[in-house]
Formats: structure tokens, C-alpha cells, sequence
């Protein structure tokens, strides 16, 4: 391998890495409208709190994965537990990402195909979810 291959798939990784982010960026919005649009809740207004405290939540607090990750899955206010769900539903929107830009390429058709795995995944969560609660009102917060 020559130095301009090496460099071709750097880049490539690179430009991968920063649609991961932009993949699991769009996710964590995505959360929001799981956890919102069942409870007829306006998900576009309005700042991210914690569902335990209600304690508003800043920007390092919001940052796909990672604070999770460094918070290890707790609130930094009340410390009440925050479902890997959030963390599982942000990383598959930054395989998404990934995956269609590897299948289509980066061209125009990646973005329908991301859009599309966005719904599936938004409906998928949300039945998901009805099914569970039958019979009960459960949180996300009681897993
Ligand atoms: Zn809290």
C-alpha cells in the first residue's frame, strides 16, 4: 500500500467517523420523539431534562454516547439511572449513517435510505414501548 491509498482510506475513515456523529446526532433527536410523541408532548420546543428530577439538562450533558458513557448511564443531578436505550437508539443512528453512505456511496440516495431507518426505528420504539406498558404505566427509568 502506497502512501496515497493510506491516505484515500484515512480520509475515508474520517469522513465516516463524522457521519457516525451526524448519524447519532439525528438519533438522539429521534429520542426525544419516542419518549415524546406518545405522551402527546411538543418535542420540537422546549429544553431536555431529566424524566426523574426534571433537573434541565446543558450541552455536556447531551452529547450522543459519549455522556452517557461518562456519566455510566446516570443523571449528574439526581443520579437516577438513564436506560442504554438512549445510548443503543444513538449508536444504531450512527451505523445508519455509516452503512448507507458505504452501500450508496455519499451521494443523494443515502439520505432517504437514512431517513427511512430513522422511522422504522422511531415506530419500532414506539409499539415497542405500548406493548410494554399494558397493564401499567412504566418508565423508561424502571428497566
Ligand atoms: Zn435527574
Amino acid at each position: 500500500m502506497d502512501w496515497l491509498q493510506f491516505s484515500i482510506i484515512l480520509a475515508r475513515v474520517f469522513i465516516e467517523i463524522i457521519f457516525f456523529a451526524i448519524g447519532a446526532s439525528i438519533f438522539s433527536f429521534l429520542n426525544v420523539v419516542i419518549y415524546r410523541l406518545p405522551r402527546h408532548m411538543q418535542f420540537s420546543l422546549g429544553h431536555s431534562m431529566c424524566t426523574t428530577c426534571g433537573h434541565e439538562l446543558t450541552m455536556r450533558d447531551m452529547i450522543p454516547i459519549l455522556s452517557w458513557l461518562k456519566l455510566r448511564g446516570k443523571c449528574r443531578y439526581c443520579g437516577a439511572r438513564i436506560s442504554a436505550r438512549y445510548t443503543i437508539v444513538e449508536t444504531l443512528g450512527g451505523c445508519f449513517a455509516v452503512l448507507w453512505t458505504l452501500v450508496f456511496g455519499i451521494k443523494w440516495p443515502a439520505i432517504p435510505a437514512f431517513l427511512a431507518s430513522g422511522v422504522v426505528t422511531v415506530v419500532v420504539y414506539i409499539l415497542y414501548d405500548k406493548l410494554r406498558s399494558r397493564g401499567g404505566d412504566s418508565t423508561l427509568h424502571s428497566e
